[in-house]
Parts: structure tokens; C-alpha cells; sequence
């Protein structure tokens, strides 16, 4: 079976497109000591949708779904055209 897995360590930011700058975000109080080169603190207040990653290199933080999906938004739909 293959196991389809995105590293963030693989992953460029999607905001500044730095390499191996992706950390992902631990929220509240580890329960052990984290590895800082792959996690970073979200600190114990946990926002209403808390990102999951967050770049180091810029303030981006985010969903891992931002990274996997490359399709442009589709959102602004312009049906004013005639
Ligand atoms: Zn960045």
C-alpha cells in the first residue's frame, strides 16, 4: 500500500518559498520535550482554528492543506462577464 505522506521538511513555505522552513505546531503543554527542527510552540492559548504549521522564516502559519493544494483559488469566480 502506498502512503501518500507531504514532509513539511519537504515543503516550501507557502508564503516566502523557503525550503525546510515548515514547522509544525504543537498547542498547549507538550507532554514531553519537543524537537525544535521539526516543531514548533503554539503556546497553551489554542486560537478558535489553530494553524498546524508555521514557517520560520516569515510570520506564516497555516494549514497543511495549503501546502498539498496548488490549485489557484478558485473562489473569485467572476460570472459578471458577458
Ligand atoms: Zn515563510
Amino acid at each position: 500500500m502506498e502512503k501518500r505522506r507531504v514532509t513539511v521538511k519537504t515543503s516550501p513555505c507557502p508564503n516566502c518559498g523557503a525550503m525546510g522552513s515548515l514547522r509544525r505546531i504543537v498547542w498547549g503543554l507538550p507532554a514531553q520535550a519537543i524537537d525544535l527542527e521539526k516543531f514548533a510552540i503554539g503556546g497553551c492559548c489554542i486560537p478558535e482554528n489553530p494553524p498546524e504549521l508555521a514557517c520560520t522564516e516569515c510570520p506564516w502559519s497555516g494549514h497543511r492543506g495549503h501546502l498539498l493544494s496548488r490549485e489557484p483559488d478558485i473562489n473569485t469566480h467572476s460570472d459578471s462577464d458577458t
